[in-house]
């Protein structure tokens, strides 16, 4: 199986690439993200507490999103890989990850790291609230959810590098550009 952590910070364009990569590869898709937006707009419990959390532009509690992780992994049973965007998203998360892949004989391939700078990030998310409407995507949320990446989530990019997984790609130019570069970094993996 060909396993993909697309990784960044909000606004560098893992869904955009994500597509992208599911397309070339044939891989299945979990956006965390995804699941729990979906689970708001149904109103479910998980969804009730999810928005506590996503409003504030905090992370859910690691075990919680774990557990929601492995449900949906379950769901893609006799997939080619899957391409993992927005999680994991925290240490424990990683060692989670790792956990639940090795329990169904297989582990993370490679972590794509997808590089933006501060400003553009930010350019990037308030265009995509005026668009999209996302409740997170406002400038108050926009900044905390930047800060709880360079703490919580940016650790996980030595986790990935002492595992021999990592793989730095710039994240600015057009989708294409960036795609190709994803490309080439993937096949010298295979070399
Ligand atoms: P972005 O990458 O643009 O911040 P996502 O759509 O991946 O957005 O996630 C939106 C929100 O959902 C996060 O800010 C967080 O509150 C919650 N969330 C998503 N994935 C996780 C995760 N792995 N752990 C904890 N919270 C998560």
């Amino acid at each position: 199986m060909l396993n993909i952590v697309i990784f960044g910070a909000p606004g560098s364009g893992k869904g955009t690439q994500s597509e992208r990569l599911i397309r070339e590869f044939g891989l299945d898709h979990i956006s965390t993200g995804d699941v729990l937006r979906k689970e708001i707009k149904e109103g479910s419990a998980l969804g009730k507490t999810a928005s506590e959390y996503i409003d504030k532009g905090q992370l859910l509690p690691d075990e919680l999103i774990a557990e929601v992780l492995a449900k949906v992994l379950d769901e893609k049973e006799g997939s080619n890989g899957v391409i993992f965007d927005g999680f994991p998203r925290t240490i424990p998360q990683a060692i989670a990850l790792k956990k639940i892949l090795n329990k169904r004989a297989t582990d993370v391939t490679v972590l794509i790291n997808l590089h933006v700078a501060e400003e553009e990030l930010i350019k990037r998310l308030l265009e995509r609230g005026r668009i999209s409407g996302r409740s997170d995507d406002n400038l108050d949320t926009i900044k905390s959810r930047l800060d709880v990446y360079h703490k919580q989530t940016l650790p996980l990019a030595d986790y990935y590098i002492e595992e021999g997984k990592h793989v730095l790609i710039a994240g600015e130019g057009t989708v294409d550009e960036i795609f190709d570069r994803i490309k080439k970094a993937l096949a010298e993996l295979n070399n």
